[in-house]
């Protein structure tokens, strides 16, 4: 199975100065971390990791063994915009495709595999948690509209995966009719077309803020 791992972006949120992904957690880099996880993974033969030029040095570097198994691929402004330039990277006969984001250091190699094989019997799967807060949807002065049933509440992560052919055909339609999204899922629901979900755990958080590399630190700690 493919994996692309979208590292590009600025951590803007994070404010390291610089890409979260160098930020060093017990002793490596975030994306280290990451890498070692999906090499772990006994079904992924091939990862493609997406970054900014610029940091393509520093990431190689920090990553240490995994830089010569890896396939370097140019990120673009948007995590959107870096998938795209992923999957059109990808061997030309891979025809199914994991996406996991490279913030999420804390994945479990069995829940990759597990991704893997249920991409064998659908579509489109995507990795995601039930929601335990209440979600209110709120409008833009900051008052309450709607509260929605939590029964039907979940949030994405990654991996998500997809077929490459309908994948790309996705990204195309975005790109035409200017479709913004922040997950791959959602261009497949755009479309109409199914995607299913499969149970993760809480421990694979996106790291985003300062507080979420206390959490990661604990856990790799245990590592
Ligand atoms: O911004 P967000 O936290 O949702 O980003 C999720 C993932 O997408 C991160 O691993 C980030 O490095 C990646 N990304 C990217 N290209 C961008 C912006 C974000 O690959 N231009």
């Amino acid at each position: 199975m493919h994996l692309l791992i979208p590292a590009a972006g600025s951590g803007s949120r994070m404010k390291a100065g610089k890409n979260k992904l160098l930020i060093e957690l017990e002793g490596e880099s975030l994306i280290y971390w990451t890498l070692r996880s999906i090499f772990s993974a006994s079904l992924i033969s091939w990862v493609g990791l997406i970054g900014q030029p610029k940091d393509k040095e520093y990431i190689l570097n920090s990553i240490k063994d995994f830089s010569n198994k890896v396939k370097w691929i140019n990120g673009g402004n948007t995590r959107q915009e870096s998938v795209k330039n992923g999957l059109n990277s990808l061997p030309k006969d891979a025809e199914k495709v994991l996406i996991h984001d490279g913030a999420r250091c804390l994945i479990n190699p069995t829940l990759i595999n597990k991704c893997a094989l249920e991409l064998e019997e659908n579509d489109a799967v995507v990795l995601a948690t039930k929601v335990t807060d209440t979600i209110k949807i709120v409008d833009d002065s900051g008052f309450i509209k709607e509260t929605p049933n939590r029964n039907y509440l979940w949030a994405a992560q990654t991996p998500q995966g997809f077929l490459v052919d309908r994948l790309k055909n996705a990204h195309k339609i975005a790109t035409d009719k200017n479709w913004v999204v922040t997950d791959d899922a959602s261009l497949f629901e755009m479309l109409n077309w199914k995607v299913k979900i499969i149970e993760g755990n809480y421990k694979n958080i996106k790291v985003t803020s300062p507080i979420d590399l206390k959490i990661a630190k604990l856990f790799l700690k245990n590592f």
